[in-house]
Parts: C-alpha cells; structure tokens; sequence
C-alpha cells in the first residue's frame, strides 16, 4: 500500500524522481550558507543566555523564508511544502531553535489564516507574516489538555460585537514575542469537538498578555510560553474560519505543521551526524582515527541510513501536500519516524564523540537536547501511532 502511495505523487515515466531540481538545490544551498555564516557563530549565545533571535528572523523574512508556503498576492515566496521542508531541514541542522520558531510561525499560525481566514484577514495578516514583518503564534494546547486536545477549556462567549475569551494557553511557541496569535478556544461546550473555534489575537489586545516563559532542556533560544486571556474582547471579525470548524480547521494545520517537524528532526539529525562523522575522522586512539573501528563505522551507515529514509518519508508527504492530497497517514508516518531516528543519531553522535560528547564545547551535547522536543510537540509519538493506526483502520 505504501508503495502505491509513492507512486501516486511521484511517478513520471515509470521512474521516480528522488532529487531536488536546480532551484530547490539553489535553494538548498543559500540556507545552508545563511546558517553558516549567520546562526552557527550565535548559537550557543543564544542557547546559554535563551536569547530569542529576533533580528534573525527579520533578515530570513528579507529572504522570503518566514513565508515560504504563501503565493506572492500575500507577500509569500510562493514555494511549496518542497522547498519549506529544505529550509526547515537546513536551519535546523545549525539550530533547532530557528527551525521551530520559523515551523510554528509558518504552518501554524500563517497557515491557519491562510487556508481559512476571509480575504481582509489574508491581505492584513497573511502579508504581514509572510514577510517577517509580524511573527506568529499558534495556541491549541493548554495545562489539562495536550494530547486529548479537543477537550480544551479557554471559552469565547459571544457578545453583542463579538467575543470574550477567559482561559490558559501553555506551552506556546513565540507567545512572548508575537505579533498575532490564533487560539482556539470552546464557543459551544455542549457539541464538543464540534463547538470549538479558532481566533486571531493582535498582541496588545486588552486582556491578553503572555505569561509564564517556560525554561527549557533544549531549543533554549525558541520562547515558550503562557497565553492568559481574562475578559479579552475580540471583534466579530477575529473570528477564524466558520464558528465550531476550529478543531477540524487545527487537524488540517497540524498535517502540514507535521511535515515541519520531521524536517526539523531531520535537520537535527543531519546536524548530529555531520558533527559526529567529522570528529570520529579527527580524533585519534590506539595510534587510529575512531572511524577506523568497524564499531564506529556501523554507527555513522545506521545513521546515514536511517536519516535518507526518513528524508524519502517527509518528501513524500511535502510533494504530496504540494500536489493538493490528504496528507494525514503521510505527515504522521514521516513525523514519528524522522523524530525517533533524529533522536537515536543524536544520541550515537554524542556517544561517537566520547567525553567530549558531554561538553558544551562540541555541538553533540545541544543537538541531544534539542532533539527530544521533535518526539513531543505536534502530537507525540503515541500519537502519531494512533493517527497512523486509526487511518490504516478505516478503509
Ligand atoms: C517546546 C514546546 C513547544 C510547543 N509549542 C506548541 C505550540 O506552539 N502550540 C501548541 O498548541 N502547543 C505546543 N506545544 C505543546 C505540545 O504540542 C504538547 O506538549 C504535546 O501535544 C503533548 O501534550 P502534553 O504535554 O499535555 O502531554 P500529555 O497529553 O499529557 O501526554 C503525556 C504522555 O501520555 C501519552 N498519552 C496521552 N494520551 C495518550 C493516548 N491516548 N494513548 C497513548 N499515550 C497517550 C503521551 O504520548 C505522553 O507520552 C509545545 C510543547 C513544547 C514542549
């Protein structure tokens, strides 16, 4: 089945195409010489002190990749699924950090207002963000619901002119540093998952305001936080989608969302394997390099392996969102896989690397700590398995 699945988005001719074309190569290539010469110098700067990096973003918005997905009538680079994995994977192979806040930006919050905002809503904020000038935020989760999403409890009653939202996001990421958030909160508890609603927050909106700023194991330099809402009046127009689609609308977000998070697993991994590959050339014992030993050798071809099936897994899943498909059993295949195996090079890369694998001066360490949230955010891995399980069921 799987194998058909592949074929139904990439075959031409009787073959598949398993490379990028010139562009996406050229594309490939400016992200990584933008990382090099503009993030890796910072990195461990910003990871110490969690120093947001908001001049970053602005000069990737400069390059069209704080809206990679959105045509040009929105101020979008007017690139597809394709292209955003391989920035995605290229910033994160230098920092994670950069990966999930241009990941939660794009095809959360942006994408959100994208697919089912009104025209005015598109041209006010799609345009904005599109081009870095606004960052975004996107609020599903929150302290008594992460997995079981649908039973949030952040309500909007509906006024006269519109809605008043009372309730606590957490975990949000950009949510001290954005300019607009969508939030999803109950409109109708009595319909359930049916009687949620998406809304657009401008960040000075009277009864807003961040909260609590979580300090975290890795992505340090990534802000995550607490959304408060007490009385916080919105305009009818703030309204996100169609009043009770907010949870439905969020499940189509979170399989393009998805798809970002296996390229941020894959950038991580990629990271941790070209750190690991150049030191076990460099260090020497027993009068050999350690790439010599036939040990380390396995552990560098299990990751190159396994990295490569996972890029395949989350290409499929980007060509097939860019192909306007379903894409639910895809992203979620290719988010638990690259996520589990960018977990498992993190940890050879820091075991490759020895002792100093522990030390802060060698990238092992923090690649090993960023990468655990690729296994968490965006649903689980128990959630993936779920989806995934729940899609092979019902044909
Ligand atoms: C750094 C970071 C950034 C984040 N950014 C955002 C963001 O921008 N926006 C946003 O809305 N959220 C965000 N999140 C929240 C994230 O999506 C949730 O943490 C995640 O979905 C898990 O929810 P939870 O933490 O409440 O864990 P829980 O749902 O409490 O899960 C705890 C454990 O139980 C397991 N479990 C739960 N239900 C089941 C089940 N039915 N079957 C089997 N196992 C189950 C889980 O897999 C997990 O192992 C972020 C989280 C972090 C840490």
């Amino acid at each position: 089945m799987n194998g058909e699945r592949v074929c139904s988005v990439c075959a031409s001719g009787g073959s598949l195409d398993f490379q990028l074309n010139d562009e996406q190569q050229h594309l490939k290539k400016s992200v990584r010489q933008f990382a090099e010469r503009e993030i890796a110098p910072n990195v461990m700067k910003w990871d110490e002190a969690c120093e947001f990096p908001l001049a970053t973003l602005k000069e990737l918005g400069k390059l069209g990749l704080m809206g990679t997905i959105f045509p040009p009538e929105y101020c979008g680079a007017g690139m597809g699924y394709v292209e955003y994995v391989t920035a995605i994977d290229e910033l994160s192979r230098v920092d994670g950090s950069i990966g999930i806040i241009v990941a939660a930006h794009t095809s959360l919050c942006t994408n959100h207002i994208f697919l089912v905002g009104t025209e005015a809503q598109k041209k006010n904020y799609v345009s904005r963000l599109a081009t870095g000038e606004f960052i975004g935020a996107w609020g599903l989760t929150e302290p008594s619901s992460g997995s079981d999403a649908g039973s949030a409890r952040m309500t909007a009653a509906r006024k006269k002119d519109g809605w008043v939202l009372n309730g606590t996001k957490t975990f949000i990421t950009n949510g001290h540093y954005a300019d607009v958030l969508v939030v999803i909160a109950v409109t109708d508890r009595a319909a359930h998952t049916h009687g949620l609603s998406a809304f657009i927050v401008e960040k000075d909106t009277k009864g807003f305001r961040p909260g609590k700023k979580e300090n975290k194991l890795g992505l340090r330099a990534s802000d995550t936080s607490e959304l408060i809402f007490e009385d916080c009046f919105l305009p009818k127009e703030n309204l996100l989608g169609k009043e009770g689609d907010g949870f439905s609308d969020a499940m189509q977000v979170l399989d393009g969302g998805r798809i970002s998070i296996a390229a941020l697993s894959l950038g991580i991994a990629q990271g941790a394997y070209d750190a690991a590959l150049k030191y076990s050339k460099q260090r020497k014992q027993f009068g050999h390099a350690i790439s010599d030993f036939q040990a380390i050798q396995w552990k560098l071809a299990d990751m190159a392996t396994e990295i490569d099936a996972a890029r395949l897994l989350t290409m499929r899943a980007a060509s097939m969102k860019d192909a306007g498909m379903k894409t639910t059993l895809e992203s979620s295949m290719a988010k638990l896989f690259a996520s589990e195996v960018a977990v498992k090079c993190a940890d050879e890369g820091v075991q490759i690397h020895g002792g100093y694998g522990f030390i802060k001066d060698y990238p092992a360490e923090k690649f090993y700590r960023d990468v655990k949230l690729c296994t968490i955010g965006e649903g689980t891995s128990e959630i993936q398995r779920l989806v995934i399980a729940r899609q092979l069921l019902k044909d």
